[in-house]
């Protein structure tokens, strides 16, 4: 089944924290039939802001259609990862709002927002300021192979026709990182203070 349902702050205890710059009513979560690297179909579920879940939810479509395969998508406060973004990564699972800075800087990450989405980390690792790949280095040759972004991917090509900017375009890359290009959501959904 593929929807768009509310959440509540009860379903975010370890990624919906006091500072954070988007209200809990203005993010979604997003349920969507995926493929798997096992051929079957799965259900995976996605947090992001309300204002990009229809987006969200058009770029997985076009992920079925082109028989993308990802790993798993569990949200990051279940209890698999209760909230450990390195812990998700490592366990390749894809997933998107999380209120934390970018990796060892300051700076408020698109994914506190719920407006930037991380699809497959393992195979689409991403370059740190430490000049290190995380959450591995295993798979950071771009190469075509199932579940692997790359610049002329129909899917990449897809993300950014629905709005997305593609992280792997990056002199950094953060090749499994796509992120809301077009204009931010308006004063009703951010709170103030938060990143324009
Ligand atoms: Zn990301």
């Amino acid at each position: 089944m593929n929807r768009i349902e509310t959440v509540s702050a009860q379903q975010l205890p370890y990624t919906f924290r006091p500072g954070c710059p988007v209200a809990v009513r203005d993010l979604a979560e997003v349920t969507f039939d995926h493929l798997g690297f096992n051929g079957a179909q799965h259900e995976g579920r996605i947090i992001v802001h309300q204002a990009i879940a229809g987006a969200f939810l058009e770029a997985m479509a076009a992920a079925r259609d082109l028989g993308f395969p990802i790993r798993q998508a569990v949200p990051i406060d279940d209890a698999a990862f209760r909230g450990d973004d390195e812990a998700s990564m490592a366990a390749d699972n894809s997933s998107g709002f999380n209120y934390r800075t970018i990796a060892g800087t300051d700076t408020v990450s698109m994914h506190a927002l719920g407006l930037a989405v991380d699809i497959n980390p393992v195979l689409n690792p991403y370059l740190a300021h430490d000049g290190v790949w995380y959450p591995e280095a295993t798979h950071i040759e771009r190469v075509t192979r199932p579940g692997v972004f790359t610049s002329d991917h129909p899917l990449t090509a897809a993300f950014i026709e629905l709005g997305f900017e593609w992280g792997g375009s990056w002199d950094r890359p953060d090749y499994h990182h796509f992120q809301w290009a077009g204009p931010l959501p308006g004063p009703r959904y951010l709170r103030p203070g938060a990143p324009q």
